[in-house]
């Protein structure tokens, strides 16, 4: 099967001018949930990602030894925390976003495995998966049925593994993916060189990105940018090709001034505006 190339032709089918008269409270909120002790920075990379995607309130939920590096790092989020210290246990808030991200930073407790059955359980919100979100789901394949139609989970070739099994070619990875995804209604974003997207039947690929990509965090700013476009009312599908194109982008655009080598996932971050351009 053919795929659709991400280019700036497709870009321009899915992406919307702002609207002059916006506010933030018709910009969309979003909720990155994630964060376990030692990995609070994947939930900080993701939810400024998020903000500076454009949404227009960010909320992240995550165990009480990140709230001061969150505040800190990021004044412009909102933080509500769990009642454990070091993990997620109990996934509760009081507010009602357009998109939620989950996953980044997220660790694997048995009580945290449990507080994602409970919401996705009964979460109702458009949802991206990623990290180790998604390894929990790997673990408890049974739970997959939980997920609404038009969930994007974005795994990386491993996470990926995990959720389909080893596959020999690239043509049986495509294949199984397809699977897998029209088997759950799922959008599978496939981290990689290149990415690509796939909704049922539909495949896509991107054009953008560079081997700068590869460095820590660079997948949890993707979940952020996914998640904020999600938040913006684009369509689940346009939220994947837009996301994913405008992540590749940033390394294009920086490539110049940082290298391969000095390239971390903080600039993705501060590229995303020049992206937009
Ligand atoms: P993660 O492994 O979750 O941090 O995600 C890594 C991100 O970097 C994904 O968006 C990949 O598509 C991207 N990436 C990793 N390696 C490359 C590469 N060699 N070329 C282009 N993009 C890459
Ligand atoms: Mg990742």
């Amino acid at each position: 099967m053919n795929p659709i190339y991400i280019d700036q032709k497709e870009i321009l089918k899915h992406y919307k001018q702002p609207d002059k008269y916006t506010h933030k409270g018709i910009q969309g909120h979003a909720i990155i949930i994630g964060g376990s002790y030692g990995k609070i920075g994947a939930v900080t990379l993701s939810s400024k990602a998020c903000l500076k995607t454009g949404c227009g309130l960010v909320t992240v939920f995550i165990p009480k030894c990140g709230y001061d590096i969150l505040q800190i790092s990021i004044p412009e989020v909102m933080v509500v925390t769990d009642n454990q210290e070091k993990f997620i246990s109990n996934i509760t808030f009081d507010i009602k976003p357009q998109a939620i991200g989950i996953g980044p930073g997220l660790g694997l407790e048995i009580e945290t495995q449990q507080a994602v059955y409970k919401f996705l359980k009964i979460n109702k919100t458009s949802l991206v998966i990623d990290a180790d979100a998604l390894n929990i789901l790997s673990k408890n394949k049974e739970w997959l049925p939980l997920l609404l139609p038009k969930t994007i989970i974005t795994p990386h070739p491993k996470e990926l593994e995990r959720l389909i099994g080893k596959w020999n070619s690239e043509e049986e990875k495509i294949d199984k993916a397809i699977t897998f995804s029209k088997q759950y209604h799922l959008i599978i974003v496939m981290k990689g060189a290149p990415t690509r997207i796939i909704d049922e039947d539909t495949i896509y690929e991107n054009t953008t990105g560079n081997a700068a990509l590869a460095t820590a965090g660079s997948g949890d700013v993707l979940t952020g940018m996914i998640t904020s476009l999600l938040a913006q009312s684009y369509e689940p599908i346009s939220a994947a090709i837009l996301g994913v194109y405008l992540h590749g982008l940033t390394a294009d655009i920086a490539l110049p001034e940082t290298g391969y080598q000095s390239f971390i996932a903080s600039d993705i971050i501060t590229n995303i505006g020049k992206a937009y351009l």
